[in-house]
């Protein structure tokens, strides 16, 4: 039996089964102190392990930033906004709680896993994956394996040039005037149009800035990784008129340099939907839980 965490900021949804499409038991768990909300899910593990038998791995999709690097604080929540977590090392409570080893990465790690297992980039090696929402994270799988370096791409945080007209905008980074996250994270396109990006008209003109801004994004993803895929998700991209957006700009970016798009068969390919929607962080944490070296494709 595997076992599997999707630990976000609102809640955790722990998971048991043969696989992610073998699950015999799961519950979501709202998130509120370290202490109440990890002793429940090691409450459900137990009660599994009682029911079903032996847990043989756990793998955790998790929220971030987290440390990665290969130290004993690999684990670790870092500065996280969600308030008391920072300091918590959910690896080594679970491996300590349920007595198994854990496998843990970053949720936006486990979804480019689990899309290039069974969903958009089925098949590849080489894939991006971005959420678009209350921040902006990328989860890079390269040559099979998921790049962490100590700590895990924080590309939500590189610098872009400003779009023509949005020079005066106030970044809402606290740490960066000119970061990506700052200007095109869902809290950005709610101050610069003054209302929430889920109501924002597809017509408005702040889309257009939003698609330049993460077209910056995946020029620079096709730059540093060379990746087969990149894949779009995240609430923000809920708005559907955005990726055909995104994709214009990102060919006027790159400016016909680079022939990955060319070789993957177009920009519509090039640069896709989710396949696995709000699923892919726990079925990424199976995969994790399964595979402890993790690696994409088959
Ligand atoms: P989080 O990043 O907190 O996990 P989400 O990925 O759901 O959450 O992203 C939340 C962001 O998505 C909010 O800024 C919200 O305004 C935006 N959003 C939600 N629905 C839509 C929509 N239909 N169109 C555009 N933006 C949306
Ligand atoms: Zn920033």
């Amino acid at each position: 039996m595997l076992a599997a965490i999707e630990a976000g900021g609102t809640k955790f949804v722990c998971a048991v089964g043969g696989s992610y499409n073998d699950i015999w038991a799961q519950e979501t768990i709202a998130t509120r102190t370290p202490d109440e909300t990890l002793a429940a899910c090691a409450r459900f593990f137990q009660d599994a392990q009682v029911r079903f038998g032996v847990i043989t791995g756990l793998g955790i999709a998790s929220f971030g930033p987290v440390d990665l690097g290969r130290s004993a604080t690999h684990g670790t929540l870092l500065s996280t906004p969600k308030s008391g977590w920072a300091g918590t090392n959910l690896a080594h409570y679970f491996g300590h709680q349920v007595g198994v080893r854990v496998s843990l990465d970053t949720d936006v790690n486990a979804a480019v896993l689990a899309e290039a297992h069974i969903g958009a980039a089925r098949g590849l090696d080489n894939a991006v994956y971005v959420t678009v929402g209350t921040g902006i994270g990328v989860g890079v799988l390269s040559q099979g394996k998921l790049l962490h370096g100590t700590l895990h791409p924080e590309l939500g945080h590189m610098p872009v040039p400003r779009a023509h007209g949005d020079e005066k905008f106030q970044s809402q980074c606290p740490f960066h005037t000119d970061c990506l996250e700052g200007l095109a994270a869902g809290p950005a396109i709610a101050a610069r149009a003054s209302m929430p990006a889920s109501i924002l008209p597809a017509d408005n003109m702040a889309w257009q800035t939003e698609a330049y801004y993460l077209g910056q994004l995946c020029r620079t993803l096709v730059l540093a990784y060379a990746p087969e895929r990149i894949i779009l998700g995240g609430g923000v991209m809920a708005q559907k008129s955005l990726i055909a957006k995104v994709r214009r700009e990102t060919e006027r970016l790159l400016g016909g340099y680079v022939p990955v798009i060319t070789r993957a068969g177009g920009v519509e390919r090039y640069i896709t939907e989710p396949a696995l929607g709000k699923i892919s962080g726990l079925v990424g944490a199976f995969l994790l839980a399964r595979q402890h070296k993790a690696t994409g494709g088959r």
